[in-house]
């Protein structure tokens, strides 16, 4: 039985990918989006973006990377993901990724090797520490849905000793500028809400600040998505292509800058 790692599976953003999950067999996530799709249960656990979970790889974390890649050679990415929560949590982080680079390293590939990658909730990275682990991934895809901190709030519902907007963005400007040969992508997932007493993150104000603090963290790609699966809360909804298309564009007005790829799923 795999204790760690589950697909492969096609990624519409990354491509044929391995999904590596690091963390314990229970939810531990620094915030609480109202689209999560792990959705909120028993086992749901709200942490502080300080708290650590001590779960170092064991010899099986080896063996199960070896037996599975010899069977995808032509895979796209190794991905950290959050399947159950914020990777970065784990103190563990650079454990795993060192012995995932140590493998990769070992084995042939049909063409590049798959890249290591990270996807993180951003609430961490104002942590240096954190962004001295971050930092060694060849992609970190960052979280940020909210540009005003109303909007993290509503949308991301972070733990009270999470930062506010502007820390959250600057830690990402940071991050950027402390790996210069690795890729920054900004994932912004935009959702509607049916309720009238409930401001979803997609309105005009979070939209234009969402372009102007991506133009300040200038990272290599910007991809932009909604919901795909059932959320967490029964109130938010998916927007459609057509909005996606229009915060493109909005996006791209705004960031004017054609290095930095911009894409909607
Ligand atoms: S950051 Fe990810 S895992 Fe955490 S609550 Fe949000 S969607 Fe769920």
């Amino acid at each position: 039985m795999r204790q760690y790692i589950y697909g492969p599976f096609n990624s519409r953003r990354l491509g044929l990918s391995l999904g590596i999950n690091i963390l314990l067999n229970y939810k531990a996530c620094s915030f609480d989006c109202v689209y999560c799709e792990i959705g909120a249960n028993k086992s749901n656990k709200l942490v502080s973006p300080k708290f650590r979970i001590d779960n170092p790889p064991t010899q099986d974390f080896r063996k199960e990377l070896k037996s599975i890649l010899k069977y995808v050679p032509h895979l796209k990415s190794l991905s950290f993901t959050g399947y159950l929560g914020e990777p970065t949590l784990n103190n563990n982080l650079l454990d795993f990724y060192n012995i995932t680079l140590d493998v990769r390293n070992e084995l042939k590939w049909d063409k590049d090797p798959p890249l290591i990658t990270l996807f993180t909730n951003s609430s961490t990275l104002y942590l240096e520490e954190i962004r001295e682990r971050v930092k060694h991934f060849d992609l970190v895809l960052a979280k940020l849905d909210a540009a005003t901190d109303k909007d993290l709030r509503t949308t991301n519902r972070p733990h009270k000793d999470c930062p506010g907007i502007d820390t959250l963005a600057d830690s990402l400007v940071k991050l950027r500028k402390d790996m210069p040969n690795k890729k920054l992508a900004i994932q912004c997932l935009i959702s509607k809400s049916y309720r009238d007493d409930f401001s979803s993150n997609d309105n005009n104000e979070n939209i234009e600040r969402l372009a102007h603090l991506i133009k300040k963290i200038n990272p290599d790609i910007v991809q932009l998505y909604s919901i795909a699966r059932i959320p967490s809360e029964y109130f938010v909804y998916a927007i459609d292509e057509n909005r996606k298309k229009e915060i493109v564009k909005i996006f791209r007005k705004i960031i004017n800058n054609e290095l930095i790829e911009i894409n909607y799923y």
